[in-house]
């Protein structure tokens, strides 16, 4: 079978570049597919023909009924293929087939339906309060905003992609779309089922580019009026500088290095299972993962065993094989990364007590591998427990009284994610007093899309998902209309009058 090629979505027509990407499988090598390498020169492109789209306004006045019928057809597309494109997803970056199944495809495909959903009770255009006494007519309308620029990382592409696209189009605004470099081929599969959907040429284009150029200059694009970026907290400050020059809209969805606090009342069976999970779930590489885990200083000897213990039960391997727990880190580039906080970690005093290397045996001599890992004797000061590590590591702190346990897990540039293990009550008192955009009581990774996503601090700005999704992708318009026919008592004057009264 010949490797399938994927050119790139700008103005209704698919564009091949000379040069090409090879998508290669993080587990084996084995190429996966080829991909266009587009420049800025198809920046300027893709946001010229969003922008024509969006001056033409087909799109963002077709009612949002119809709009979001589009959307959800591109949900039934999805669910109809969701095996072959789980697997195509396991293939290109290494998520193990348990998880794209689910977090990857699943979990995007009833993110879409739900975005689509809300079309239907949103105030598009509302009459407000009467602004008497003059007869006046009081409308608030939701607008599109424009050009809407979405960048995507590789970890978790599709889901990332749809948090943004999805709502963007409901909300009638057009879209240029910049997957990541190393994992473009779900976005490209998504930006398909839209076109086979019937959505209009020209109001979503996708353009498969490195990060530096492509992405900047994207996210820095005069007439894109809105970025949505998921990705690296450095790059996600580096747009947000970009954006003052126009007061461009952003919402940014960046990095955490989540506290997951086990109280001395904690079922251990569960916890230990669930830390287990928080932290290795997507072999590790999952921006809201619980890195940082807070346990009581004299319940550590027990814990760490039984931590170890149960880690050592995990199958490292193919992550095509559904009995995998942990698959391939996703590119050799972070695979080396994560060794360079090993060697951090080592420096710093910390121990390993689980993995802090690669695994052994012939299956593990292609691709990019790194054992399940765990850190012990880690202070919350150590770059270890401050930096995000982006792969299967864990380190352990320790608490004298939950005061402190609090105290450390909200000392951290973070807010992204947290959780805590224990009683029902007291789990909730000290989920109350953590500073992260997503608290998790007894559990982990509950991505629900009637709740929204996102981070305190410096893990980002807005949300994605949840009933207020399309906020973030309309404007507000005030609109009144006079009805009294004349210039006298005007609504200036009622502002005013209560206040010379
Ligand atoms: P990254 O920031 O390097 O890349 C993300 C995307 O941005 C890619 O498409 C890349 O090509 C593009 N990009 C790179 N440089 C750019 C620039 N200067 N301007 C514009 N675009 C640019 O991120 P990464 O390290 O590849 O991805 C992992 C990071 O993403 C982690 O820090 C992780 O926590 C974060 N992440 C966050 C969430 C969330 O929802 N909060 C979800 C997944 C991943």
């Amino acid at each position: 079978m010949s490797t399938p090629h994927y050119t790139m979505l700008i103005d209704g027509k698919w564009h091949d570049t000379p040069e090409h990407y090879e998508i290669r499988s993080p587990a084996t090598e084995e190429l996966v597919a080829t991909v266009a390498k587009g420049g800025i020169e198809h920046v300027d492109l893709a946001v010229a023909a969003a922008k024509a789209a969006h001056e033409a306004g087909d799109w963002r006045r077709t009612p949002p009924a119809e709009r979001a019928a589009v959307v959800a057809d591109v949900a039934a597309r999805l669910a109809s293929r969701a095996d072959e494109l789980a697997v195509l997803q396991t293939r290109e970056n290494g998520a193990t087939i348990r998880v794209t199944g689910t977090l990857h495809v699943g979990l995007s495909v009833v993110q879409i339906q739900y975005l689509a959903s809300l079309a239907d009770n949103y105030p598009w255009e509302d009459k407000g309060p009467d602004i008497g006494p003059v007869p006046a007519l009081g409308l608030v309308r939701r607008e599109p905003i424009g050009v809407v620029a979405a960048i995507v990382p590789w970890n978790i592409p599709l889901l990332t992609t749809v948090w943004k696209i999805a709502p963007a189009l409901v909300a009638g605004n057009t879209v240029v779309l910049k997957p990541d470099e190393h994992a473009p081929l779900l976005a490209l599969e998504l930006a398909k089922a839209f076109e086979a959907a019937g959505l209009p040429a020209g109001v979503l284009n996708v353009v498969t580019g490195d990060g530096e150029p492509v992405g900047a200059y994207l996210s820095g694009h005069p007439d894109v009026r809105k970025v949505a970026f998921t990705g690296s907290t450095a790059v996600g400050k580096s747009i947000l500088r970009q954006s003052a020059d126009t007061i461009r809209r952003v919402t940014l969805e960046l990095g955490g290095k989540g506290a997951n606090i086990l109280l001395d009342d904690a079922d251990l069976d569960i916890a230990i299972d669930g830390t287990v999970f928080a932290c290795m779930a997507n072999n590790g590489q999952a921006c809201e993962a619980g890195t940082r885990l807070l346990v009581p200083a004299d319940k550590r000897e027990e814990i760490v065993q039984r931590l170890v213990a149960r880690i050592a039960t995990l199958k490292i391997g193919d992550p095509l094989d559904p009995a995998t727990h942990i698959g391939p880190i996703a590119s050799a580039g972070q695979r080396d990364r994560i060794v360079e906080y090993f060697r951090i970690a080592a420096e710093e005093g910390a121990t390993a007590v689980a993995g802090g290397r690669a695994p052994k045996g012939p299956e593990f001599e292609k691709g990019y591998w790194i054992e399940p890992t765990v850190f012990v004797d880690v202070t919350n000061d150590m770059r270890i427990a401050r930096e995000e590590v982006f792969g299967p590591v864990l380190t352990v702190l320790t608490y004298d009284s939950v005061d402190e346990a609090v105290k450390i897990a909200n000392d951290t540039n973070y807010g992204l994610s947290a959780g805590v293990w224990g009683s029902e009550a007291r789990a909730l008192e000290v989920a109350r007093q953590l500073d992260a955009g997503m608290v998790w009581v007894n559990d982990w990774h509950v991505i629900h899309p009637a709740y929204p996503f996102g981070g305190y601090k410096e893990s980002g700005l807005g949300r994605e998902g949840g009933p207020d999704a399309l906020d973030e992708y309309t404007e507000q318009k005030f609109i009144s209309l006079d009805r009294s026919g004349g210039i006298e008592n005007k609504a200036f004057a009622i502002v005013i009058d209560p206040v010379a009264n």
